[in-house]
């Protein structure tokens, strides 16, 4: 047995982890060093999006590494324009910035909207926000970000924010009210480390009014809801609107970091040389990844599995826990789904790993399913009948 340290003399100690260590995968099934076996509900949060060792993704990015990894974007990269191509077609958006991370898609969409300001003559651009948003741990993005956890420590914050409650169109015309520094409002539509919480689409749709009513760009963060897991490419979609501006990351790459901002006219051409770039970003390996992993999704049909597994799997945890008094609400859409309970339940993860399945808890109270798009309904049988008598043991306690 490989033993696993509590904590490493030399890594920062930044992660409360699980004490296992994961060594291979196949599908949504994982092993340890010891040679365990886990059920995957948790695909890396949200990030391996074909599972794990997927038997299309796994010779294209062999073939790949062996060509040319990184090229730096003093060179054009041809992969560059494919990806930009394809998620304007499935986003109906028009320009992509390339990055590596989360946090970057949104670092440059807070400065696409800081420049659109700036382009109008406003010198202090503010950008409304949402109670309980996360948007990432850079210096700007946990200012957006709308959790103390997250922020303490790390003051001053960025100043330019505006913090709004979520689903209150009055709400945020009043936090707004005559403030002629506003550039754009910035939320994800299910919010993911906040707990599982989603935008109504009729608030969706008050919102893109007000932001074409008063020239505010509409910038929405599908870092994780995005790239399929709800069902649709970008879970806005739901509501039949289009942002302005649209960070994704996450799923992009199925496990190869990509990052990516992608912008319709109203802010397409807002960067010019020089105002932004990064060394990673967009690089061969990562935009293969992600070329190569939208084709399998399309192929395999991954968005209609997302959605039917992801509905029987909601059913599956209503039917099975929805009754119990803890249990408060099981919500989100396709393979993004949040059950709250009325109690905090972060031991639910440990328990979960010791019976071979992974899962996450955020928010305190809200077990998070975030599984890979290749779920099967014998994955989610699989998950229930293990999370069941887990969370009736919390319950209980
Ligand atoms: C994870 C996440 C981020 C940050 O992404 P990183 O890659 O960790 O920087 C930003 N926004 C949302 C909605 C996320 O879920």
């Amino acid at each position: 047995m490989a033993f696993i340290e509590a904590a490493s003399p030399h890594t920062m100690n930044t992660y409360g982890r699980v004490p296992i260590a994961l060594s291979h995968g196949r599908g949504a099934r994982v092993w340890d060093v010891n040679g365990k076996e886990y059920l995957d509900a948790l695909a890396g949060i949200a990030v391996n999006t074909l599972g794990h060792g997927h038997p299309k993704l796994v010779p294209a990015l062999q073939d790949q590494v062996a060509k040319l990894i990184h090229s730096s974007n003093y060179y054009h990269v041809p992969n560059q324009e494919k990806l930009a191509a394809k998620l304007s077609e499935l986003s109906g958006l028009t320009n992509a910035f390339f990055c590596s991370t989360g946090l970057e898609a949104n670092e440059a969409a807070i400065k696409l909207a800081r420049k659109y300001g700036h382009d109008k003559g406003i010198e202090a651009p503010q950008i409304v926000v949402y109670e309980k948003a996360f948007h990432g741990r850079s210096i700007a993005t946990l200012s957006a970000t709308g959790n103390e956890k997250v922020q303490k420590g790390f003051g001053p914050l960025v100043p330019g924010f505006i913090r709004v409650p979520m689903n209150d169109i009055g709400a945020l015309k009043s936090a707004t009210e005559g403030n002629q520094d506003v550039v754009a409002v910035f939320f994800e539509t299910i919010q993911g480390e906040g707990g599982i919480n989603p935008m109504r689409a009729e608030y969706l749709q008050q919102v893109r009014q007000l932001c074409d009513e008063r020239g505010w760009l509409l910038m929405i963060d599908e870092v994780q809801c995005g790239m399929g897991r709800t069902g649709k490419w970008f879970a806005h979609q739901w509501a039949g609107i289009r942002p302005d501006v649209m960070p994704i990351a996450k799923g992009l790459g199925s496990g190869v970091p990509v990052g990516a901002v992608v912008a319709g006219p109203k802010a397409a051409n807002i960067f010019q040389p020089g105002n932004h770039g990064t060394t990673f970003g967009g690089n061969p390996l990562a935009m293969r990844a992600g070329v190569e992993t939208i084709r399998i999704m399309e192929e395999d049909g991954l968005l209609e599995n997302a959605a039917t597994v992801g509905a029987y799997l909601k059913r599956s945890l209503e039917q099975e826990l929805g009754s119990l008094p803890g249990v408060k609400e099981v919500r989100g859409q396709g393979l993004m789904l949040g059950m709250e309970l009325d109690r905090p339940c972060g031991v639910l993860v440990n328990r979960a790993a010791e019976a071979g399945l992974l899962l996450s808890v955020t928010a305190d109270t809200v077990v998070r399913l975030l599984p890979p798009l290749i779920f099967t309904k014998a994955d989610v049988d699989e998950t229930v009948t293990k999370l069941a008598p887990l969370v009736k043991a919390v319950l209980a306690e």
